[in-house]
């Protein structure tokens, strides 16, 4: 049994549901998608998401008009991830299509880009044998935004700071 977590984003509060492993996740049709499967091989016993993500979801599957295979969707921070695992952390991210032939993968894609549900879908040389998709919040893509921007000023700061040293060492 899972404790999910789940932000309503029309109400703006955090619910709380119970669930085991194959049963459906909060406010997804059809059971299109399992605890399970948003789990991956996350050993987390509580898992989040928002119910916005959820919604996205379900248009997506209706758009690709069959089942999407799941690989990963939720990820603990230590539990690794590719390059763009930040969402997956935040419970608003899919790795999924693993299991799909190269051209239905292809599709998958196509369909993931077609259905303007998602914030991003990772460019296909960086995913050879996944689709990421993520309904990312507006607030955490500033935050990343401003944290690159951090750390582009770190990067001119010890830039600086080692040509002062390196100066410093010469006298
Ligand atoms: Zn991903």
């Amino acid at each position: 049994m899972a404790k999910i977590k789940v932000y309503n984003n029309d109400t703006n509060r955090m619910e709380t549901y119970y669930r085991g492993e194959k049963e459906a996740m909060p406010y997804v049709t059809n059971r299109t998608l399992t605890v399970g499967e948003f789990r991956g091989s996350s050993k987390s016993p509580t898992l989040w998401t928002e119910k916005r993500c959820m919604q996205a979801w379900n248009s997506q599957r209706y758009a690709f008009g069959a089942p999407i295979p799941v690989g990963y969707a939720f990820k603990r921070p230590w539990e690794g991830g590719h390059s763009n695992f930040s969402q997956h952390y935040a419970g608003l991210a899919f790795d999924a299509g693993q299991t799909l032939t190269v051209a239905r993968r292809a599709q998958l894609y196509t369909s993931a880009l077609n259905s303007n549900v998602w914030s991003y879908v990772e460019p296909k040389s960086l995913t050879p044998t996944w689709v990421h998709f993520d309904k990312r919040r507006r607030d955490s893509s500033l935050l990343n935004r401003r944290f690159s921007y951090n750390q582009e000023q770190f990067k001119r700061l010890i830039c600086t700071y080692s040509a002062r040293l390196f100066k410093y060492i010469r006298i």
